[in-house]
């Protein structure tokens, strides 16, 4: 049998053969694929020679080949199209792979090679990418335990094995509960002011759970303010959508996920603890380039207040238009989104359903998403319909640069689908590198409605954001320009990999980016600029909200993981953590009666499930960096090709070869600064 995981790759880009790839090549792949990677490394580690940087540091890197292949597809798959079969070989393999990974950086022969390496790594004469990529290594082994005693590497691979477990099955009962708390509505009449299109969704969502004829299905999107809150005029159907939202996870029974959470958080704790840290929020902040948790406790601290202030000022207003409907009534959680909507609409007279019409998906992808980035970086894209992604929904298209040579594929995923993760997301299929002379395979994931019957997608403005923001990604991804395989593309420090994709956001509204692609999908009329020019008052609109129930989240992620492992394990029961919550938040003060978080802790995938644990605050953090790199692009003229130029050598082609806070240095002259940030978000008092 060949299996199309294991062999050579055929395809331009070496883009995976999805058409060829079945379920049941998966275990097999890994298998082989972990195996070959056990003996290209014990072959480096058993060498007699003395460690040299190109008999150990660059052989590790041209080490696991296959191993990455398979791993990147599958993965790929578990968030987008997560199947029942795909989620078995998941929860199969995960803790294989973990314990296949910590066998190689726990083996003590690589922590001597490497150590020995990093000690003369002054006299070697090497150049800045190949130290700092022998820098990296030395410190991730640390990290991973490798210079432990034996009885302590044993004990942090069980840490490891366990918190893979749970962590994937914390995502896997998040999925199942939210699908099981679906909001079903059998009359039409209590869906008043949800857009058409949205209603079709709702209906086929019913259909395809066996429901009766008109009915209609209200699936839930990851965070907590669902989107259609904000035009649903049933107050008592509003309830429902929000009580199903933050009750997600924590609705007992198979699918609650509050006892994984508080075992996560235990072990995490002890893990840091043998790591020599006091507490997980220690070791990841020491992992990325925040460094400390007073570094971030400084910047939130310095945040919440206003932003609180802010969004008490925001409820004042929400509530006197609530008044005019339910006079005597008070302003509830799931009244916010709907009145936020209805007194930016008198305000700015932007209403969703006014700007829709002006964003069709196509076009905002090419005249407005590509064409930004053609004139800053110079590329290009042609869509490829002659090769086939892994879901028929998937588009793809070749980048090339400005002289026609070519740069990479990107895999274009918009509409949402019930084995598809909530939220949007980048990752990479192949990351560029020299070193195995490799280009870049992007894919972008979004969770927009697929419209029926040959309908045009049309977008909020919200969901625009998204789509430049996850392209900023993309961009991260394919104008990686480094040595390493190591350090492709969006390789960086967790607290600053959302710096390059907020940075691609300022281009949404931006005067000669707008009007190119803002059109009206039935008559082709620009956007009129007096729209245009309240979408950008709009902006300062409702930050209190935005920073107030971003910072409540972020402050709850850093809360449950800045405990020790004593005190981690005191919580047990799922009420214990139901009340380590609420105070958490009661202490960050950042508890208000009208806003819940972002994310609530039942249902906090970034950091239960994966990637960001302790790690929620890097969205703020690197945003620091954003709205003051957008400030340089403002003080250099803006728009520019020169601009994009620079910014794509300084920065967005360097990956993770270099230090992102001298490479920011280097662009700015400077540090960054917090006024850009505050100015940008109306905070400034
Ligand atoms: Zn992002």
């Amino acid at each position: 049998m060949t299996n199309p995981l294991l062999t050579p790759a055929h395809l331009p880009y070496a883009l995976p053969d999805y058409a060829a790839i079945k379920d049941e090549h998966f275990i097999p792949a890994f298998e082989i694929a972990m195996e070959e990677h056990r003996g290209e490394v014990e072959e480096i580690l058993s060498n007699d020679a003395p460690a040299s940087i190109e008999n150990t540091l660059v052989a590790l890197e041209r080490t696991g080949q296959k191993l990455e292949r398979v791993a990147r597809i599958f993965f790929n798959q578990t968030s987008a199209h997560a199947t029942e079969p795909i989620k078995a070989i998941e929860e199969e393999i995960a803790p294989k792979l973990t314990a296949h990974q910590d066998a190689i950086n726990l083996d003590p022969r690589l922590w001597q090679r490497i150590d020995a390496l990093y000690q003369q790594r002054d006299e070697l004469d090497l150049d800045a990418e190949t130290k700092h990529l022998l820098e990296e290594k030395w410190r991730d082994l640390r990290r991973d335990g490798a210079a432990l005693d034996d009885a302590a590497r044993a004990k942090l691979a069980e840490y490891n094995s366990q918190l893979s477990r749970l962590t994937t099955a914390f995502a896997q009962r998040l999925l199942d509960d939210t699908n099981a708390t679906a909001v079903i509505v059998d009359d039409a009449s209590h869906l008043a002011g949800i857009a058409p299109g949205t209603v079709a969704g709702y209906a086929q969502a019913a259909q395809r759970r066996n429901l009766p004829e008109g009915t209609y299905a209200i699936e839930l999107g990851l965070p907590t303010m669902q989107p259609v809150l904000a035009t649903t005029e049933n107050r008592e159907l509003r309830e429902r959508i929000y009580t199903a939202s933050i009750n997600r996870g924590a609705n007992g029974g198979d699918t609650d996920t509050r006892d994984l959470v508080a075992q996560i958080v235990r072990l995490r704790a002890e893990r840091a603890e043998l790591l020599g840290h006091p507490n997980h929020a220690a070791l990841v902040a020491d992992e990325g380039t925040a460094k400390t948790t007073t570094a971030i406790s400084e910047l939130m601290d310095a945040l919440a207040p206003v932003a609180v202030q802010n969004a008490k000022k925001e409820a004042a207003d929400l509530q006197e238009a609530l008044e005019k409907d339910h006079p005597g009534e008070k302003l509830q959680p799931w009244d916010w989104a709907f009145y936020e909507e209805k007194v930016r609409a008198q305000r700015y007279a932007v209403d969703d359903a006014t700007v829709k019409p002006y964003f069709e998906l196509t076009k905002t992808l090419n005249d407005g998403v590509f064409f930004a980035a053609n004139h800053l970086y110079g590329i290009t894209f042609q869509k490829r319909p002659d090769l086939v992604g892994y879901h028929e929904d998937v588009d793809i298209y070749e980048a090339f640069e400005e002289d026609g040579t070519k740069l990479g594929l990107f895999l274009f995923d918009p509409y949402t689908r019930d084995t598809k993760y909530g939220g949007a997301w980048m990752n990479d299929q192949v990351g560029q590198n020299r070193l195995l002379d490799e280009k870049a395979v992007i894919v972008n994931n979004l969770n927009i409605a697929k419209p029926t019957g040959g309908e045009p997608t049309l977008l909020t403005i919200d969901e625009v954001r998204t789509l430049f923001h996850e392209f900023g990604h993309a961009l991260h991804g394919l104008l990686s320009d480094v040595n390493y395989p190591s350090f492709t593309g969006t390789s960086v420090p967790r607290d600053v990999v959302e710096f390059p994709s907020q940075v691609n956001e300022m281009w949404i509204l931006h005067p000669e980016v707008l009007p190119n692609y803002a059109r009206h999908v039935e008559t082709g009329e620009v956007l009129p600029a007096e729209i245009a020019n309240k979408l950008r008052e709009a902006q300062l609109y409702g930050q209190g909200f935005a920073t107030t129930e971003y910072l409540a989240a972020a402050l709850l992620d850093q809360a449950w993981h800045r405990v020790s492992a004593a005190e981690a394990a005191e919580i047990t029961t799922r009420e214990q953590v139901m009340t380590f919550e609420k105070r958490a938040l009661e202490e960050a003060s950042v508890a208000m009666d009208e806003l819940q978080p972002r994310y609530r802790t039942s249902y906090f995938a970034h950091t239960f499930a994966g990637g960001y644990d302790a790690g929620y605050y890097s969205y703020i953090w690197a945003e620091v960096f954003d709205a003051d790199a957008v400030k340089w692009f403002e003080e250099n003229g803006g728009f520019t090709r020169a601009n994009g130029q620079r910014f794509r050598e300084a920065l967005l082609g360097r990956g993770g070869s270099a230090d992102m806070l001298d490479l920011y240095r280097d662009l700015r002259g400077r540090d960054a600064i917090l006024e850009p940030l505050l100015t940008r978000r109306g905070l400034t008092g």
